[in-house]
């Protein structure tokens, strides 16, 4: 838990955004007993509670190892796992419990992040350390974000992930992601050399090499699903933006099993009650987000929030920050509104505060 302004945050990881019900609505109940009502959703579709008081996360930590989130006390803060909403999912659990089956993985660095896509390219370009892509019946392993040709059988996914993971944690140094090492053909040959690391023929994982076969790089997407979606297994739901990546408790109480997004939405099965969520593609609220801001964070210099519901123009992603920091900004074509001590930065041009709605109307729509 981390401690701003406006008292604890505590963020709740929630591996591939998958959560059912029970599991929900015991957030709710938590957001209100301890917080400060709402489940923030993250850019890495994961949940936060904030403004709880001093001490009360013995309190949450017990209620989510309970329902199940909590799986780990050594490796809470590894568990960095992204799919694909619409996908089927099937590949996180069995995920999740081999990196947090790794002792020597509790080391990983917070922001190491494993991506699994189905397919339909909305995650694997996500600036993530380790992301599996299927390439027709296997799997290519991107590694910091670079296809070097390696390619798996589907149920070898999970262990090359592993493997690569542990790789990353011997050569690393200070880097944080494995896009940030000099260089990242160790990570490499943890799968394509596994003999000349001295890897027991039996221990190997099976991969092929293609000297040429490249998966064309693509770019994160700023948004995602909204309105009527259809799920990879066929079946039919619904996909909506949640207002400012705040989920109040009334509305997780009325939704069931839900696949939270990274695009600070959920996508559910069956239809959506109507809540509030939008679900229309050309709302003004499609692809706003916005840092917590002033007054529930010490460093804000503006309270973002408000200037962001302000602007009710749509079009081109946006995200307010209430300093230089940008904290929750999206991957990817964001237009960058950052306040200052007198007025904003709007994709880094000085803008009074009096025109930025202006501003940032005017580049939503260029
Ligand atoms: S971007 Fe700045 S103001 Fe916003 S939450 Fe982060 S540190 Fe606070």
């Amino acid at each position: 838990m981390h401690r701003a302004a406006d008292g604890g945050l505590a963020r709740v990881r929630v591996p591939g955004g998958r959560l059912r019900a029970e599991q929900l609505h015991r957030l709710a109940d938590l957001a209100v007993d301890l917080g400060d009502g709402a489940l923030e959703l993250t850019s890495r579709a994961n949940l936060q509670l904030r403004g709880l008081a001093e001490g009360a996360e013995l309190d949450l930590g017990a209620e989510l190892a309970a329902i199940g989130l909590l799986p780990s006390r050594t490796h809470e803060k590894v568990r960095n796992i992204m799919a694909s909403p619409l996908g089927p999912g099937d590949l996180v659990a069995e995920l999740d419990t081999a990196v947090c089956a790794e002792s020597e993985l509790a080391a990983l660095p917070g922001r190491f992040l494993f991506a699994l896509d189905s397919g339909a390219g909305d995650v694997a370009w996500s600036r993530a350390d380790l992301a599996a892509l299927p390439v027709g019946d296997r799997a290519a392993l991107l590694i910091g974000g670079v296809d070097h040709g390696i390619r798996l059988a589907v149920d070898q996914v999970v262990p090359a992930m592993v493997a690569c993971a542990k790789a990353f944690l011997r050569v690393r140094d200070e880097q944080w992601r494995i896009a940030e090492l000099p260089d990242t053909s160790v990570i490499v040959a943890a799968l394509v050399d596994q003999e000349a690391q001295g890897q027991p023929f039996e221990a190997r994982i099976p991969v092929t090499v293609s000297p040429t076969e490249r998966v064309t790089p693509g770019t994160p997407p700023t948004g995602g699903p909204i309105g009527p979606v259809v799920f990879a297994d066929g079946g039919l739901g619904v996909g909506a933006a949640v207002p400012l990546g705040r989920l109040t408790a009334e509305q997780a109480r009325a939704l069931g099993d839900v696949v939270i997004t990274p695009w600070r939405g959920v996508v559910v099965r069956g239809d959506l009650p109507e809540l509030g969520l939008i679900t229309d593609p050309s709302a003004p609220g499609i692809g706003v987000t916005s840092c917590a801001g002033r007054p529930h964070c010490h460093k804000a210099l503006a309270d973002v929030r408000a200037a962001a519901l302000a602007v009710s123009v749509p079009g081109r992603a946006v995200h307010w920050a209430g300093c230089g920091r940008r904290c929750g900004r999206p991957a990817g074509d964001v237009l960058d509104v950052v306040a200052t001590t007198d007025g904003y930065l709007v994709d880094g041009r000085a803008i009074p505060g009096e025109r930025v709605a202006e501003a940032v109307a005017q580049g939503r729509q260029d």
